[in-house]
């Protein structure tokens, strides 16, 4: 059974399946979740939970052994012959480095700034955006806490500096995995600038690179990566870019023991900030999105159609219980 991602606007509920809306017959329904981002995400759950399991956090191996074990979806008709698995009702852990959680708390930070940004768009229509990766190099995962700590003091330098030139910013922190236990911390962020930037007070990627040496208190150039989004092109493309995760899930399972060391380092620190005018718009993504227990309400009068799914964790697989 073809199964791909729903195309439809609520990101973080459907699954489209080809069916026959009219003909439902039990053999046409799938009865396992193949290639679907839920086998994937809690495939790898399964391996972080193995990696907290008999660690200080094992109370977090034991809150992810439970998170998104039972999926009961609606079925529903999509758009032509389609027919979507809509989630009804799960559990989630809220463990920050869940990889099932991780990924649903994306996807609603996503909705949420695809929702918000075309209303900053028409109430800023002449404003540009710029992309920009701002790094540092390496450090030892247990300097990883200090030194966010010194990023995010040297961002906020950066945005008091007169030259400065966004009115408003996201940044999302993203940590990946080096070489000899060493993290790579660095920011993602979108600025909002005035069209004028271009002509007065554009800054050079050079100048940008100056800039966040300075400001970080650094004694060699840091690698900077800044580009202006195309005036025609919306910047909600790059929000999947921006709001992806902390760090990704082939990582977090690489080495258990770096894993353990983020784990700690990271703890109540933040993954995503916005500032400025786009704070106002984004301050939901301050908040953890995830509620533990996610059930939608029935519609009066809709008939549905429920189908249970289990996590087989000895098959790596979802099976479908109902
Ligand atoms: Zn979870």
């Amino acid at each position: 059974m073809p199964f791909r991602q729903a195309r439809n606007t609520d990101l973080t509920k459907s699954i489209e399946i080809s069916s026959q809306p009219n003909s439902i017959d039990r053999l046409l329904l799938p009865d396992n979740l193949n290639d679907t981002p839920w086998e994937k995400h809690r495939r790898f759950a399964d391996r972080v939970q193995l990696h907290y399991a008999g660690s200080k956090f094992e109370r977090y191996a034991e809150r992810i052994a439970l998170c998104s074990q039972l999926l009961e979806f609606d079925l529903k008709a999509a758009d032509g012959d389609a027919m979507r698995l809509q989630l009804r009702s799960t559990r989630f852990c809220r463990v920050r480095h869940c990889p099932v959680c991780q990924w649903r708390r994306s996807l609603k930070w996503k909705a949420k700034a695809y929702q918000v940004l075309p209303k900053v768009i028409e109430q800023y229509p002449t404003h540009r955006w710029l992309f920009m990766t701002l790094t540092r190099k390496n450090i030892h995962i247990t300097e990883l806490r200090d030194t966010l700590t010194e990023m995010n003091k040297s961002f906020k330098r950066m945005v008091g500096r007169k030259l400065f030139p966004a009115i408003g910013w996201l940044k999302a922190t993203e940590v990946t995995r080096g070489k000899y236990e060493t993290a790579h911390p660095h920011f993602h962020c979108l600025l909002m600038v005035p069209a004028s930037y271009f002509s007065h007070g554009y800054i050079k990627q050079s100048e940008w690179v100056e800039l966040w040496r300075d400001c970080l208190r650094l004694d060699y150039n840091p690698v900077i990566d800044i580009r202006a989004v195309k005036k025609d092109l919306n910047p909600s493309v790059l929000i999947p870019e921006l709001l992806k995760y902390c760090t990704k899930e082939s990582d977090m399972v690489a080495d258990r023991e770096w894993f353990l060391e983020l784990t700690q380092q990271l703890h109540n620190m933040r993954a995503i900030s916005t500032g400025g005018v786009l704070k106002e718009y984004l301050r939901e993504l301050d908040s953890d999105p995830i509620e533990s227990v996610e059930t939608e309400g029935d519609k009066a009068g809709e008939e549905r159609r429920q189908l249970l799914f289990g996590w087989q964790q000895s098959n790596n697989k979802y099976k479908i219980v109902s």
